[in-house]
């Protein structure tokens, strides 16, 4: 089963593995980051599963340039994420049955910080709760999940047949 860890003990986590790295989306995307679990990848989008996660199964679709606002991407650039992230969303629903699929792209306002990139993304996460707010999921206070190995390589397996009849 994945395990919920405090906020600290990610943050404490993912400042060990982050090392120097002063972006984190560029150091995910370049593997410097700890393993990386990728389910799709072109010359210029990186897909893959975020290993801290407020709702197990999340997604997160990122483009390999360093573009840090809506207008730094052309549309055509914004079109292909968003494609990428609506055929995550139809992966999320069928490989884990949710409730419903939040699909966002919150930024950072404060600069990088520990667990945030002002590196342009766009998260995919699945809700299991009836009640779940925008309040529950995009705030760490109540916890983070992490996974085993084995794991992530099951979701990943799962994930890898659904994006394969999602189209
Ligand atoms: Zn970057």
């Amino acid at each position: 089963m994945p395990k919920l860890i405090s906020r600290e003990e990610a943050l404490a986590q993912i400042r060990a593995e982050r090392g120097g790295e002063p972006c984190l989306m560029c150091g995910i995307a370049a593997r410097r980051i700890g393993a990386v679990h990728a389910l799709y990848e072109d010359d210029d989008f990186l897909v893959f599963l975020p290993r801290y996660v407020r709702r197990w199964g999340q997604v997160c679709v990122m483009p390999y340039a360093h573009v840090r606002s809506f207008g730094e991407m052309s549309a055509a650039s914004f079109g292909a994420m968003s494609s990428l992230g609506h055929r995550v969303a139809m992966t999320l629903e069928r490989a884990q049955r949710p409730k419903r699929v939040y699909l966002a792209s919150t930024g950072s306002s404060a600069g990088e910080l520990v667990n945030s990139s002002e590196h342009m993304h766009l998260h995919a996460i699945p809700l299991y709760m009836p009640d779940d707010k925008p309040s529950d999921i995009f705030s760490w206070r109540a916890g983070v999940w992490v996974g085993a190995d084995e794991e992530w390589a099951d979701l990943l397996a799962s994930y890898r047949a659904a994006w394969a009849e999602a189209t």
